[in-house]
């Protein structure tokens, strides 16, 4: 192994630099775990994710990736991470978003629409980016899965089939389904009137 070690580094600098030796490549648990010298590196990893906005992406992310299997894909940090975030907002956003990603729809924790193998994970993402000017009060936030925080959105623009579309109004929550409602209304008033009438 290549990684330096001295006493004084911890074992996230340890994990850091290990990974930084090693982009693009894929690292199993038990490396990591040896990198780190502690049972507490999951967690470290979390860190350099989520604190520090290295873009490591594991098995829930990426399809082609087992459990255990960790990869950092490049240098560029997650661009739209917001580390500078309360804990409160991210909640408070999340919550205001449905925990659905506003971008493609998909909802945090279940199998991406446009990619089945890999679990939505949320994050919270700019509106207008902070290079623009953008801030980071709750109204310039959005929940976006990593799917379209990547970049993605070749994929996330295509029309989602019939079902897809059903299943994300059947999931979303009262207050918006009922937006939804008012929209399709509006959209197809007479439809609506002579609907109701035959029923
Ligand atoms: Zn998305």
């Amino acid at each position: 192994m290549t990684y330096k070690r001295t006493k004084v580094k911890g074992s996230r600098a340890k994990l850091r630099e290990y990974f930084l030796q090693n982009v693009d490549r894929i690292l199993d648990s038990d490396t990591l775990r040896e990198v780190a010298g502690t049972s507490e590196w999951a967690r470290r990893v979390r860190e350099l994710r989520n604190e520090e906005g290295m873009n490591i992406v594991t098995h829930n992310d990426r399809s082609d990736l087992k459990p255990g299997q960790y990869l950092l894909v490049d240098l560029k940090p997650l661009p739209s991470f917001g580390r500078d975030i309360s804990k409160e907002t991210r909640a408070y956003v999340l919550d205001r978003n449905g925990f659905t990603c506003q971008m493609c729809g998909a909802a945090a924790g279940e199998p991406h629409p446009f990619d089945q193998g890999r679990k939505t994970r949320l994050h919270i993402g700019h509106i207008i980016d902070k290079s623009m000017g953008g801030t980071d009060a709750p109204s310039n936030l959005r929940a976006i899965c990593s799917v379209c925080n990547e970049g993605a959105s070749n994929l996330t623009l295509n029309r989602p089939e019939t079902i897809k579309l059903i299943a994300q109004v059947r999931r979303a929550p009262t207050k918006d389904q009922i937006e939804v409602l008012k929209w399709l209304i509006q959209k197809f008033e007479k439809l609506t009137r002579d609907f109701l009438k035959s029923t």
